[in-house]
């Protein structure tokens, strides 16, 4: 079914988790940036309301953040899934 809201036929879904969060709140984007954004925004929202799900989601990000090829390899991983969603 065609939206009428014209860029949303270009939107794709990634959830919380499947960005390395902790819960499966839904995401919409059309980039992957777009995307990432959204997650890191959320995961900033649920870090200040101190849910410990996300709190030790984002220890591991840190974790892997200290590893410069690591992150650029996860980087790639989920940007190649955002690749693979189905549009909206
Ligand atoms: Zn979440």
């Amino acid at each position: 079914m065609r939206s009428i809201i014209e860029r949303s036929d270009f939107m794709k879904t990634m959830t919380c988790r499947q960005l390395g969060g902790a819960c499966d709140m839904e995401f919409h984007a059309e980039t992957f940036e777009e995307m990432a954004e959204l997650s890191r925004k959320h995961g900033m929202e649920m870090y200040e309301k101190g849910d410990p799900e996300h709190l030790e989601a984002m220890e591991k990000m840190k974790e892997l953040m200290k590893d410069p090829i690591a992150v650029e390899e996860w980087y790639e991983l989920k940007r190649e899934e955002f690749d693979e969603q189905e549009l909206d």
